[in-house]
C-alpha cells in the first residue's frame, strides 16, 4: 500500500459526475456503510482493486461469471467477435445460435434478445397483456424483475388491493394495474383470482426469489400458480433472470420442471457482457412485432460481442461445472453457519440448489415481510470484516452469495478462514 487511497480518490471524483457515484444503487455499499472499492481487473475467483488488494469474489457481477472471471474461452470469443465489428444492426448467426441455445434447454419455443434483465420482464408483461387483452399483473413483495415502472410497486394495505408507487417517478397509473401479494401465500392468490380473474394478464414471480436473500417456494407453489393462471386465462410469466443456467444447465426449470407461459431470462446467458432474452411459446411470441402487433425493438439488441460471450459461457458450462459450483456453495454456507453458530449470532440459511444467502434472524423466512426481521447492523460488521481480509461478499443483507466453478480449493480456504473473523464482529456489535 501506497497510502494513497485510490478508491476513495475514484469514488470522490465519481460523486461529481455520477448519482451516488455509481451506476446501480447497491454498489454504494449504503447498506452496509463505508465506501465501496473500485475495481480494475478480474481473474478466475478474485477481483482486485484499483489499489492493489485482492478479494475472493462471492457476487461474480450478481450472477452471471459461472466459469470465474475473465474465462479464456469468453475472454477469446469476445476479442474474436471485436475484431469483427462490434455492431451491425442487422441479423446475425450468433442470435440463432444463442436462442437455439437457451430453447434446447428450457421450456420456450421461441426467443427474443434484449440488453437486460429489465428489458425483458418489461417486454413479457407488454406481450402478456397484448396476448390476453388484460391490463393487471400480479407480483410478489420481495420479488425484483428490474426497474420496470409496474414492477416498481409496494403492496397497498389489506390483500388484494392495488399497489402504490414504490418510487418517485413512478404514477400511480402505471402501479394502479398491480397487484402486490406475499410471496408463498396461496391463499392470497387465490383471492386475487376470485376477485380480479378475468382483468389479470399475467402473474410474474422469480422461479425462485433471491433479491430478498433466497426464499425458495414452497413445494408446489409455482404449480399452483401455473394452474390458477390456466383456469382463468391469465399467463405465467416465471423470471429466470438470477436463477436461469445457474442453479442448473435449465435454471430452475430443470429442478423443478415448471414451464412459465413467458420466461425471463439474463444475467448467465450473457456471459458478463450485456444480453437478456425472454421466451415463450409460439403463438404467445408470434404476437410480437414484426410477426404480430405487439411493439418491441432494440438497437443493440443481439450484439454480437453479448451473444458470443453468451455462447462461450453457456457451451463451457459442463455438467462438472454446475457440481463444482454446488460444492463450492456448500462449503462456504456451511462454514458460514458454522462460524455464526460458534459465537452464538442468530442466523438462517436458506438453500435453493446452488443458490444461498444467510439471514441475520433465527426464524424460518418464507416471504419479504420475514426477511426485513433480520439484524441488518450485524451484518454490516460481518461484512466489513470479512472485507478487511479479502471476502467481497454482497453489500447488502438482502442478497444471495454467489460461486463459481473457478472457486478453487485455494480460494475457498480463503474464506473459511476469513468467516470466523467476519462472525465474531457480528457477534461484537450485537453485545
Ligand atoms: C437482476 C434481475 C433482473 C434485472 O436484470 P437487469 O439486467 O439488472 O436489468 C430481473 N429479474 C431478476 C430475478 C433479477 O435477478
Amino acid at each position: 500500500m501506497t497510502g494513497i487511497d485510490h478508491s476513495e480518490q475514484w469514488f470522490n471524483r465519481a460523486q461529481e459526475v455520477t448519482p451516488g457515484g455509481v451506476n446501480s444503487p447497491v454498489r454504494a455499499f449504503r447498506a452496509v456503510g463505508g465506501r465501496p472499492a473500485f475495481m480494475a481487473s478480474a481473474r478466475g475467483p478474485y477481483l482486485t482493486d484499483v489499489d492493489g488488494t485482492e478479494y475472493v469474489d462471492l457476487v461474480c457481477s450478481w450472477g452471471p461469471m459461472i466459469l470465474g472471471h475473465a474465462h479464456p474461452a469468453v475472454v477469446e470469443a469476445v476479442r474474436a467477435a471485436a475484431g469483427r465489428g462490434t455492431s451491425y444492426g442487422a441479423p446475425t448467426p450468433g442470435e440463432v445460435e444463442l436462442a437455439e441455445e437457451i430453447a434446447a434447454r428450457t421450456p420456450v419455443d421461441r426467443v427474443r434478445l434484449v440488453s437486460s434483465g429489465t428489458e425483458a420482464t418489461m417486454s413479457a408483461i407488454r406481450l402478456a397483456r397484448g396476448f390476453t387483452g388484460r391490463a393487471k399483473v400480479v407480483k410478489f413483495a420481495g420479488c425484483y424483475h428490474g426497474h420496470v415502472d409496474a414492477l416498481l410497486a409496494a403492496a397497498g394495505s389489506g390483500v388484494a388491493t392495488f399497489a402504490l408507487p414504490d418510487t418517485p417517478g413512478v404514477t400511480g397509473a402505471a402501479a394502479g394495474d398491480t397487484l402486490v401479494l406475499p410471496y408463498n401465500d396461496v391463499g392470497a392468490v387465490e383471492e386475487a383470482f376470485a376477485e380480479y380473474g378475468g382483468q389479470i394478464a399475467c402473474v410474474i414471480t422469480e422461479a425462485c426469489p433471491a433479491n430478498m436473500g433466497v426464499v425458495p417456494p414452497i413445494p408446489d407453489f409455482n404449480r399452483l400458480l401455473k394452474s390458477l393462471c390456466e383456469r382463468y386465462g391469465a399467463l405465467l410469466v416465471i423470471d429466470e433472470v438470477l436463477t436461469g443456467f445457474r442453479v442448473s444447465r435449465s435454471g430452475w426449470y430443470g429442478l423443478e420442471g415448471v414451464a412459465g407461459d413467458l420466461v425471463t431470462f439474463g444475467k448467465v446467458m450473457g456471459g458478463g457482457l450485456p444480453a437478456a432474452a425472454f421466451g415463450g411459446r409460439a403463438e404467445v411470441m408470434d404476437q410480437l412485432a414484426p410477426v404480430g402487433p405487439v411493439y418491441q425493438a432494440g438497437t443493440l439488441s443481439g450484439n454480437p460481442l453479448a451473444t458470443a460471450a453468451g455462447l462461450a459461457t453457456l457451451r463451457n458450462a459442463t455438467e462438472d461445472v454446475y457440481a463444482t459450483i454446488d460444492q463450492a456453495a456448500a462449503t462456504v454456507a456451511r462454514a458460514a453457519t458454522e462460524a455464526l453458530a460458534k459465537e452464538g449470532v442468530p442466523h438462517r440459511l436458506q438453500v435453493a440448489g446452488n443458490l444461498f444467502s444467510v439471514f441475520f434472524t433465527d426464524a424460518a423466512v418464507g416471504d419479504f415481510a420475514a426477511a426485513q426481521r433480520q439484524d441488518t447492523r450485524a451484518f454490516a460488521a460481518f461484512f466489513h470484516e470479512a472485507l478487511r481480509r479479502g471476502v467481497y461478499l454482497p453489500p447488502s443483507a438482502y442478497e444471495a452469495w454467489f460461486l463459481s466453478a473457478a472457486h478453487d480449493d485455494a480460494a475457498l480456504e480463503r474464506v473459511v478462514e476469513a468467516l470466523p473473523h467476519a462472525a465474531r464482529a457480528a457477534a461484537a456489535v450485537q453485545g
